[in-house]
């Protein structure tokens, strides 16, 4: 509640109403203390981090006293059990009070995700299994206990990161463990995270490269050959620190394996919805470019005189366009995030294309109307507005799922099934 005021403050409603989209208990808990997480602690610090292009790291310090670095480890191992839904939806509370934040925890988050529930669904032979518990233990041990941070660096500038590749980073097989020899570009978290999650394509002398080689390896920052190159002053999403990873032979052990050999081949064609994890932070953006208009246009925007400006016939259409787009992405990406699973229909992989399209144009049409509605005050840089409009800017160009690939796919896959040609 604002002060004296009987109205709820926008922003204080959870994006997903816990009765109204029929979450669970246990899911509404955790979401509900990620959005005070958001509020409390990244809000306040969003605007320098993003002024002076600085990883939050005392942020993410903070995140391992309230459990969020392990959300989605199991509860058995120390972690806080979410699902995949569940993590989308808590991460969407994040989005909401600082997107760099938001993006950078998804990349952490998804190296226990994709080695936790998403792992438990593929099929892995008895071995394989027991050998990925073992190996998963000792990185989730490293987060609940030590805090450890972990990034997720795919991208390589060329055509793997979007799937159609082999990765050109390679891991050659050597005794006890691999040789990694390759580079990774906008590899958020650079110089941050403990330990690199980098998918690679193990290939041993004279073996062509194949996607089916896939390793996904954990490999510690602090690794002899492992370093950080180039500057990092980007539009938006400045906090991630997406700078370089360069790696010159490597030594990785085994044990770093954060899947059996295949298993993340498996994971990409099996449980497509693990690259629908960039969306979330999106769709906390575009709530955020919904609530700052609202909040504006009645005069009370901390930080802002108590000017009204809602009596307009035009600010009131501009807001109600808004509320029409925002309740459209928030509808889709709700199916979408709770569909998500092992061997989905096709109609659900065309949805969850779908709806990362949404989600990520919508976000940033929905923060250029809030500028183009509020006005020239509320785009100057003491407001938190400018910021999303910037941050929401980059969601349409994350790979593998950028908003042009989604439409490709879409159209393609809508109008040919599976191995058809035209003569
Ligand atoms: C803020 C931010 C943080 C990021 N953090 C990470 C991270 O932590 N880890 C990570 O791995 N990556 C990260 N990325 C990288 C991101 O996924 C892209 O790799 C990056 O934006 C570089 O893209 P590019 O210009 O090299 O894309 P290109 O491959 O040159 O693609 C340019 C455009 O061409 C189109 N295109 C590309 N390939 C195809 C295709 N096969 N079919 C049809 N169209 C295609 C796409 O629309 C794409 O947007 C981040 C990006 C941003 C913006």
């Amino acid at each position: 509640m604002t002060g004296g005021d009987t109205h709820p403050h926008h922003a204080d409603v959870p994006i997903f109403d816990p009765g109204a989209f029929r979450l669970g208990d246990e899911e509404a808990a955790l979401v509900d203390r990620a959005k005070q997480f958001g509020a409390r602690v990244l809000a306040p610090r969003a605007a320098q981090h993003d002024a002076d292009a600085t990883f939050p790291i005392e942020t993410f310090r903070d995140m391992h006293g309230e459990g969020l670095l392990g959300i989605c480890i199991p509860k058995a191992e120390g972690g806080l059990g979410a699902g995949y839904r569940t993590y989308c939806l808590a991460a969407a509370e994040l989005g909401r009070y600082c997107g760099a934040t938001a993006l950078s925890w998804n990349m952490h988050v998804c190296s226990t995700l994709w080695t936790g529930v998403l792992a438990d669904d593929l099929e892995m032979t008895a071995a394989e299994r027991t050998e990925h518990d073992r190996r998963r233990s000792r990185h989730y041990q490293r987060i609940v206990g030590d805090g450890a941070i972990y990034s997720q660096p795919f991208s390589e500038g060329g055509a793997a990161a979007a799937g159609v590749v082999a990765f050109g980073t390679e891991a050659r097989p050597v005794d006890g463990g691999f040789l990694v020899n390759g580079k990774k570009i906008f590899a958020s978290l650079s110089g941050a995270a403990d330990y690199y999650g980098v998918l690679c394509t193990e290939r041993a002398e004279g073996d062509a490269a194949s996607r089916r080689n896939t390793l996904y390896l954990g490999i510690p920052a602090g690794s002899k050959g492992v370093s950080v190159v180039g500057d990092w002053d980007p539009l938006g999403m400045r906090g991630t620190v997406s700078r370089t990873l360069l790696f010159k032979d490597v030594f990785v052990p085994e044990d770093e394996m954060l899947m059996p050999r295949g298993v993340y081949f498996r994971a990409a064609t099996s449980w497509p919805h693990m690259f629908l994890t960039l969306s979330p932070t999106y769709m906390g953006l575009a709530q955020a470019a919904y609530d700052f208009t609202v909040a504006y246009l009645r005069g009370e925007l901390p930080g802002t005189p108590p000017v009204k400006r809602r009596m307009y016939p035009t600010k009131q259409i501009a807001v109600a366009e808004m509320r029409v787009m925002l309740e459209q992405t928030k509808a889709l990406w709700f199916q979408a995030i709770s569909e998500a699973r092992a061997n989905p229909t096709k109609e659900q992989v065309l949805r969850a294309y779908a709806a990362q399209h949404t989600v990520m144009e919508n976000a940033n049409a929905l923060s250029a109307k809030a500028i183009r509605t509020c006005g020239g005050q509320a785009m100057l840089k003491n407001l938190a507005l400018e910021r999303i409009f910037r941050d929401s800017r980059c969601g349409s160009l994350m790979l593998p799922w950028t908003a042009e690939i989604c439409l490709d796919r879409l159209g393609r896959e809508t109008l040919y099934e599976a191995g058809e040609k035209d003569e």
